[in-house]
């Protein structure tokens, strides 16, 4: 069992899966359900390709995996955000730091799973609301100043969705989604190319929280915590690549920033010394929020049609790996 394996739960990634529902094209088109989540910790995953060696043996060839969580399709945002994301959200208000990605290919649920939609808020929205409910619910007056910022990573260039050149300060929750909506679709300046755009570039979300309190001696101190929240590039380009070597990689103009960032996580898996975080703009960025004394927490977001196997069994391969 991993959790034995690795006591040490605060340097460990903790990885969820979500499954998301059958999309209306996939059914029309006659695709079948080749993943079963199972007691919300399993993943099944059914090898349709080997559908004669069924026929003969009685028997789909497939695969088990385990995780710290699996959503099922009919998961909710609500229950996804509390699984996944509340206690990183305690510790940002203790003044700690922690990231939440979401991984997969493009298409999968990643959005969905962190920007959400007005009726279904997803896991940035319900993070602010909660950071804000629970300042409200405190017993001091911290003097508590909430400011984010929201940025993208595309061909390995930092450009801000929000508010060029200053953090955003947020006094009130209300009005979250339509910002965040609205810093959504400066990530597809590029019409012609809009959906190359979004599923190449990385979204970054990040909602700093400082305060003062008083410590053991009456000394006024000065805590800031710091949540990071990832919506990545579809995994696909990575993921088809990912045996070549590295000038063939820069050549296939693969993406930099993911790549760099799977190493990063198999060095914090593999406890290494050493992380290899200035190797792209997002492990940069993220590097007070990755590993350490940081949580990370990695959603795997996969389709349950057949006609997305490869990539489904890709990603769970590499969500596998990140544990
Ligand atoms: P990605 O960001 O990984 O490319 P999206 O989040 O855009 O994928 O999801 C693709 C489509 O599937 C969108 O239309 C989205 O609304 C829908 N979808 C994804 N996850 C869910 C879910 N859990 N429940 C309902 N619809 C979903
Ligand atoms: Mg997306």
């Amino acid at each position: 069992d991993t959790v034995s394996e690795k006591p040490d739960i605060g340097s460990r990634i903790l990885v969820f899966v979500r499954l998301r529902p059958m999309g209306k094209k996939e059914r029309e088109a006659g695709s079948r359900y080749c993943v079963q989540t199972v007691n919300r910790r399993d993943v099944y995953l059914t090898d349709f390709a080997n559908e004669h060696d069924y026929l003969r043996l009685k028997r789909l060839r497939g695969r088990h995996f385990s995780f710290d969580g699996s959503f099922p399709d009919s998961a909710t945002q609500q229950e996804v955000y509390s699984t996944t994301t509340v206690k990183l959200v305690e510790a940002v208000l203790q003044g700690r730091n922690g990231s939440v990605f979401c991984y997969g290919a493009t298409g999968a649920g990643k959005t969905y799973t962190m920007l959400g939609t007005v009726e279904s808020p997803g896991v940035m929205v319900l993070a602010i609301k909660d950071i804000f409910n629970k300042v409200r619910q405190r017993s001091f007056d911290g003097n508590h100043l909430i400011h984010l910022s929201y940025l993208e990573v595309y061909n390995e260039t930092v450009k801000d969705l929000l508010s060029p050149g200053r953090p955003l300060v947020l006094r009130e929750d209300k009005q979250v989604i339509a910002l965040l909506q609205k810093g959504n679709q400066n990530r597809m300046t590029e019409p012609t190319r809009a959906n190359e755009t979004s599923s190449r570039s990385h979204a970054i979300l990040q909602v700093v929280v400082e305060y003062r309190v008083k410590d053991a001696s009456n000394n006024i101190v000065n805590r800031v915590g710091k949540l990071s929240l990832i919506d990545l590039a579809g995994s696909e380009r990575a993921l088809a690549t990912d045996q070549r070597n590295l000038r063939s990689l820069e050549g296939a103009n693969i993406n930099r920033s993911l790549l760099a960032l799977s190493n990063c996580i198999n060095a914090l898996v593999e406890g290494k010394k050493h992380i290899p975080y200035r190797n792209s703009k997002l492990t940069q960025l993220l590097k007070d929020s990755l590993g350490g004394a940081c949580n990370t927490i990695m959603i795997a977001n996969i389709s349950p049609s057949n006609l997305s196997f490869g990539e489904t069994q890709n990603t769970l391969h590499w969500a596998d790996r990140a544990k």
